[in-house]
């Protein structure tokens, strides 16, 4: 073990001391050589003895210094920054991770106000008063402007430390980096915001469809009744009554372009839609009414409805909207296929699925290809020379919108099945 030179000068000034000492009061020995070598015995164990404690007191002070170089390593090196402050938030001490972060060398800190490198002053401010009011740990998060102009976010965790009297404290803070948290947190509320704004585009394009596609119909009537009427007038014929049958045709096609209107403008205006627990085999037969008098009727219904289903949950108007949609394109392809009026029938059935309730409807028009199954929910798609291509699209997105899912089966003139799941309203 390595002497310490300061330990050596100490030693040899004690030594003169010492002696000083000693001629200053002079010991008269009068012992007789048998005592003289008694005390030369003792002496030399005395010193040995001083040797060990000395060669102990090396040990135990190397070990000392050892664990303070330890300790200040840790405390300078720290993943965070480590302040002491007074009331008025000057550093007393500053570790050099903190030092780094305000990128000042630490000599330049001591003595100074952190207030300095805050945008936010008063924020600070207010933060040190509550400090200094509280016994427990207080956070805050704010922004330090490192000296290179840079912004850095940090939280800062204070606490008060008392100093003797009442009201002299300090302030031990820790001072975390917290930029890469922030960053991420700034980059998911810019995606939360570009989603929320995709969301409203949608909404409003799902929207533009769904008036578009309540109206496309009865204006194609409307065009259909008048260009009869046109004919009629240019046949210069007398017989007023055919005349009239079509301008009939005209305004009910009118009066129904209207009340769609007026339906989606009321769901609309209701805003948030209501969810609730709903017989789905009362709503088939009310979707099944609506179809029948709705124009396009003349079909046969078979329903094989299952009395013991659960209520479903759901909305009513969207459901009852897309129950239609699959109706009304069932008998637009069994129409399509040649078959007489007479001979339309659209088997709806009901049915209770492991943890989902199930509509299947099937009809025996036209069916699909491969080809086309593949883009039949794609909007815009379309088959009808005056379709509009968006009935299935809002179908399945208004189906997904309450939790279920709209799938086809189909083979090219075999007819298709259509199906769609409903969560229960209870589980
Ligand atoms: P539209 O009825 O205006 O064409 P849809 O989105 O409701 O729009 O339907 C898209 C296409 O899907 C139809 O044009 C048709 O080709 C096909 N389709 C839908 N339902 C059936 C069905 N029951 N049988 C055969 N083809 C169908």
């Amino acid at each position: 073990m390595k002497k310490k030179p300061g330990f050596a000068l100490k030693n040899s000034n004690l030594r003169k001391q010492a002696e000083k000492l000693l001629a200053e009061k002079p010991v008269k020995v009068t012992a007789k050589p048998k005592d003289i070598n008694k005390l030369f015995h003792e002496l030399q164990v005395y010193r040995i003895e001083l040797e060990m404690q000395n060669a102990e007191l090396l040990a135990a002070q190397t070990q000392a210094s050892e664990a303070l170089e330890r300790f200040t390593q840790l405390y300078d090196y720290a993943p965070a920054g480590y302040l002491t402050l007074d009331q008025s938030g000057v550093v007393k001490e500053i570790n050099l991770t903190g030092a780094a972060m305000l990128g000042k060398p630490r000599q330049f800190l001591i003595g100074y106000s952190l207030v300095t490198f805050l945008p936010c002053r008063k924020l600070f401010r207010d933060y040190l008063n509550e400090v200094c009011r509280t016994s427990f740990n207080v956070s805050i998060e704010l922004e330090i402007m490192h000296a290179d102009g840079k912004l850095l976010d940090v939280q800062l965790e204070s606490r008060r430390i008392r100093n003797g009297n009442e009201d002299d404290c300090f302030i031990h803070t820790i001072m975390t980096d917290i930029s890469r948290r922030k960053a991420l947190e700034r980059t998911l509320q810019q995606q939360r915001a570009n989603m929320e704004y995709l969301l409203q585009q949608q909404v409003a394009a799902q929207t533009a469809s769904a008036i578009a596609h309540d109206l496309n119909q009865p204006l194609n009537a409307i065009s259909v009744y008048s260009e009869v009427a046109v004919r009629y007038l240019n046949s210069g014929s007398e017989n007023a009554d055919q005349l009239k049958r079509a301008l009939i045709g005209c305004i009910d096609q009118a009066h129904r372009a209207g009340q769609s209107l007026h339906e989606l403008l009321d769901f609309l205006h209701k805003g948030e839609l209501i969810f609730e627990p709903v017989d789905l085999n009362r709503l088939v037969e009310e979707a099944v009414m609506v179809a029948r008098n709705d124009g396009f009727g003349g079909f046969q219904p078979e329903l094989e409805l299952d009395y013991s289903l659960p209520l479903v949950l759901c909305s009513q108007i969207q459901v009852k909207k897309v129950l239609v949609n699959l109706l009304r394109n069932s008998v637009e392809a069994v129409r399509e296929s040649g078959q007489a009026n007479a001979s339309i029938i659209v088997r709806v059935r009901t049915w209770a699925g492991s943890n989902m309730a199930q509509v299947t409807i099937q009809d025996n028009g036209t069916g699909m290809d491969a080809e086309t199954i593949k883009h039949i929910f794609d909007p815009f798609f379309t088959t009808k020379p005056t379709g509009m291509g968006l009935g299935l699209a809002i179908s399945r997105s208004l189906i997904e919108a309450n939790g279920g899912q709209l799938w086809v089966e189909s083979d090219a003139g075999q007819g298709a099945t259509f199906h769609f799941s409903l969560p229960f309203a209870y589980l």
